[in-house]
């Protein structure tokens, strides 16, 4: 019998509410996984993906050694192919024919370095990530009204809360340690909840009020109560005449749509009363959106038009009182932090600031440093279908079968010449175009830090011993960096270090006309390679003297040039779909309580697949008559841009004329198709984010 291990403190591996967990190798030689009670975001509590996580490991389908056309190779051969493959490209077709397409998986240390290495050394800004698919449309929003992008609140301000919204968010099942939280606070102080979904979910189930908009008229809905708060004598003018810009253009607009709202949502006048005067009279108000906001062609203006009811109340940097953007990926947080969007600069550093270029152009002694925003996700693949990107680097996440129109993203990989993959598994939708596939530790081997959504940095550790030749992301990319000649500014031998130099660069101060900037992690600059191992949760900001703050913008200040933060007009426009006589159907899409992505790892569970154990659609009772439909028949779901089979599940969940789908169950794991085939390419203009919530679509039953 082994002798057990002591417990190690990590981070789940999944959502972005990044529970702490304690795990030990038992003298089984498996992993047993608890909850860190010490832990400030759960507690010591997990979800049941949480507690599973010692049965998704993966042991099997794990790419083991790295591959040239699926032969397998040592690493300096694979490293050497791949290096001179991406400076061909370059040296041919310059360097903006080269992309690299990235995770909310990668540890904040991996994102750091290959952000650096594509836009400080390469000199292109093609470097996306799968986060443009979840939140970049709360990262715009922020970014127009508080001049950075930052989450102001944090999850104590949902206990702390009279009344939390949630908008476009079913916590229950994507957040659900949070969701537990919010539950115990409504029975102890009596929280009242508001929930905004066209779908009856499982979130529904604490809602003293279910708002059942008509999808994508949020806009309407927060304007119409901007209107309303203004009309009832609610604005709180003090704070708007000493902290704000901008409210006459945000109110104008307003006031112009308010009085056909109840028309606009489909929301009776009552239950728009009952919402409005809810907001209204309760100042610790709380207000959580996620990607039912996000994941839309207006996604920015929501955003803005739920901080606008916020700003007009000053109800931000409050206790209980904050808009509150919940994030899906462990760590989409930690990829924002060091730019790893394609519109973003590292540590919160921005495009349009000419002293914010130069100061990260000095900082890392570059002169190749990118002037301007690459292509987004979407746009991003467009060009590699277009032959235009013709080396395309992915790593952690899996395009082929998450991004929207997913038969064009795997023609456009297909196609392209050269396509490298790192991943911990050997095969997935992706993988199967990959010209070099690259392995890479997965979670329980790799370390380094992620962020989740209330800004609390947290430590992912080694818990277990490697697979086979896997190695750390930022090994990787360091090594391919030296190899492509920029071996003086990638000579990392530890995560430890780009930690430290992430940091270091947080603390260099901007233009001394601007507010700082809001990521400031100056108060860990001494931290030592051991002090970073033991490193317990924390909340930046933290400042010089190891001061931390729960809340930002206490102080009414916002890191704009004038330090006001700003209201954004946000017309309303009705939803933007493809619906006809030939699709007349509307899909919306989202998550199931045990699942994750595409299910590479949670699919290794079977008490996960108890679950929900297979894709299906749900419709309504009126369009299943309509269709001749009975509930778990299967049927041909049919858009503009493909089509797949699924499972009838029959359900008032839904309203007439719409449906749902998940989005876990793709090509390869299962027999019937990706949803993502279906969803249609349209993008919010501003964010660039996917509307992955309206697709028109049509039934036939098989
Ligand atoms: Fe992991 Fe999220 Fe569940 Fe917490 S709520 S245990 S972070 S999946």
């Amino acid at each position: 019998m082994k002798k057990e291990s002591s417990w190690v403190k990590s981070t789940c591996a999944y959502c972005g509410v990044g529970c702490g967990i304690k795990s030990r190798i038992n003298n089984n030689g498996q992993l047993d996984i608890k909850g860190d009670e010490e832990h400030p975001a759960n507690k010591g509590k997990l979800c049941t993906k949480g507690l599973t996580l010692a049965e998704t490991l993966i042991n099997e389908n794990r790419m083991l050694t790295p591959h040239i056309l699926n032969k397998p190779v040592g690493w300096n051969e694979a490293l050497d192919e791949a290096a001179l493959q991406l400076q061909d490209v370059i040296n041919h077709y310059g360097a903006n024919a080269v992309a690299f397409y990235i995770s909310g998986q990668l540890l904040t240390e991996d994102y750091y370095v290959i952000n650096k290495l594509a836009k400080g050394f390469i000199g292109t800004a093609n470097i996306d990530t799968n986060s443009r698919l979840c939140m970049s449309s709360a990262v715009a929003g922020h970014q127009r009204a508080f001049g950075e992008d930052c989450v102001a609140g944090c999850y104590d301000d949902l206990e702390a809360a009279e009344v939390v919204i949630l908008t476009g968010s079913n916590l229950a099942w994507c957040h659900p340690v949070l969701f537990q939280r919010l539950k115990q606070a409504q029975k102890e102080h009596n929280t009242k909840i508001v929930v905004i979904d066209p779908r009856h979910t499982a979130t529904c189930d604490i809602a003293d009020l279910h708002l059942a908009i008509t999808p994508g008229s949020d806009v309407a809905l927060f304007n119409g109560l901007l209107s309303y708060l203004h009309n009832n004598n609610k604005f709180d003018q003090d704070y708007i005449n000493a902290h704000t810009n901008n409210i006459e253009a945000a109110l104008a607009t307003a006031l112009t749509q308010d009085t056909n709202v109840s028309q606009l949502t489909g929301i009776s006048e009552e239950q728009l009363h009952t919402f409005y005067q809810l907001f209204a009279n309760h100042p610790r108000t709380v207000t959580v959106y996620s990607q039912g906001v996000n994941q839309s062609v207006s996604g920015t203006d929501k955003v803005n038009a739920i901080i606008n009811c916020h700003l007009a109340t000053g109800r931000i940097g409050k206790l209980g009182a904050t808009p509150f953007s919940i994030t899906g990926q462990p760590n989409a947080m930690g990829g924002r932090e060091v730019g790893g969007l394609a519109t973003t600069l590292a540590a919160h550093l921005s495009f349009d600031r000419h002293d914010h270029w130069q100061l990260l152009s000095d900082f890392w002694q570059t002169d190749k440093l990118v002037t301007q925003p690459g292509l987004k996700a979407v746009d991003m693949f467009d060009a590699i279908a277009a032959g235009t990107i013709k080396a395309v680097w992915i790593i952690a996440t899996n395009p082929a079968a998450s991004l929207p129109n997913s038969n064009k993203i795997n023609q456009a990989l297909a196609q392209c010449p050269c396509v490298i993959v790192s991943d911990c598994v050997n095969d997935n939708d992706t993988l199967r175009h990959a010209t070099i596939k690259l392995p890479a530790q997965g979670w329980s081997e790799k370390s380094g830090t992620v962020t989740n959504s209330e800004r609390c940095i947290s430590r992912q550790r080694r818990l277990l011993p490697t697979q086979g030749e896997a190695k750390p992301d930022w090994w990787i990319i360091n090594q391919i960096a030296n190899r492509m000649g920029f071996k003086d500014s990638f000579n990392y031998t530890n995560e430890a270090q780009i930690f430290a130099e992430h940091v270091a660069l947080t603390s260099v101060n901007n233009h001394p006309n601007h507010t700082p900037r809001l990521l400031n992690l100056s108060g860990l600059s001494h931290l030592t390679e051991h002090d970073y191992d033991t490193l317990l949760p924390q909340q930046w900001p933290i400042n010089g003297d190891g001061i931390t703050h729960q809340r930002l913008f206490s102080d009414g200040v916002f890191p704009t040039k004038d330090g006001r933060a700003c209201f954004i007009a946000t017309p309303y426009h009705p939803l933007i779909t493809q619906r006809s006589a030939s699709y007349p159907l509307l899909l919306n899409t989202g998550r199931v309580r045990d699942q994750w992505h595409t299910m590479t790892r949670t699919g290794l569970a079977a008490s996960l697949a108890d679950h929900i154990q297979q894709p299906l659609i749900s419709v309504h009772p009126t369009d299943a008559n309509h269709y001749h439909i009975n509930d778990n028949q299967l049927v041909t779901v049919t858009s503009h841009s493909g089509e797949a089979i699924f499972r009838v599940r029959i359900t008032t969940d839904v309203s007439p004329k719409q449906t749902f789908i998940a989005i876990h169950w793709t090509q390869q794991n299962a027999s019937t198709g990706s949803v993502c085939a279906l969803i249609d390419e349209q993008c919010d203009p501003i964010s660039g984010q996917p509307q992955y919530k309206a697709t028109a679509i049509q039934l036939t039953p098989l």
